[in-house]
This record gives C-alpha cells, sequence and structure tokens, in this order.
C-alpha cells in the first residue's frame, strides 16, 4: 500500500494518473485512499509512483525509503 508524504510538491501528477481514483486531496495534501488504491494490480507497477517527479515522495509504509 502506497502513501504520499511531505515530498509531495502537489503537482497533481499522481491524481490525474491513478486507474483506481483514489487520490485526493484532504486537508491539502494529496492522499492515497487505502480502501480504493489496489496497487494498480493490473500492471503490476505503481503508476502515480511512475509518474512523481519528486523521489521518493509516494512510499510504502513497509518500505518508506523504497
Ligand atoms: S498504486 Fe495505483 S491504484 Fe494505488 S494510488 Fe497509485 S496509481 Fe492509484
Ligand atoms: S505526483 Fe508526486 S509530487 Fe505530484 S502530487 Fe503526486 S505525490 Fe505529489
Amino acid at each position: 500500500m502506497y502513501r504520499i508524504n511531505k515530498k509531495c510538491v502537489q503537482c497533481g501528477m499522481c491524481e490525474m494518473v491513478c486507474p483506481k481514483e483514489a487520490i485526493s486531496i484532504r486537508n491539502r495534501n494529496y492522499y492515497i485512499d487505502e480502501l480504493v488504491c489496489d496497487n494498480c494490480l493490473e500492471i503490476k507497477r505503481p503508476i502515480c509512483r511512475e509518474v512523481c517527479p519528486i523521489k521518493k515522495a509516494i512510499v510504502t509504509k513497509n518500505f518508506p525509503e523504497f
């Protein structure tokens, strides 16, 4: 499961590409809804992380520096 941390510069790219529409702004920060995100099961790689211009802004809980 992925989450967005404080390195995010709020460019909005991840929200635009998420196939599940799991990403939105909450309390002025981009946020991944864990109940909606399926880790991009179909394409087998997290497209939000791929488009994010900021290194390590989207991380996993188990591997924060992933
Ligand atoms: S991993 Fe995929 S489904 Fe989950 S938030 Fe990122 S783009 Fe959306
Ligand atoms: S793509 Fe990265 S920097 Fe842009 S809003 Fe999403 S997490 Fe933030």
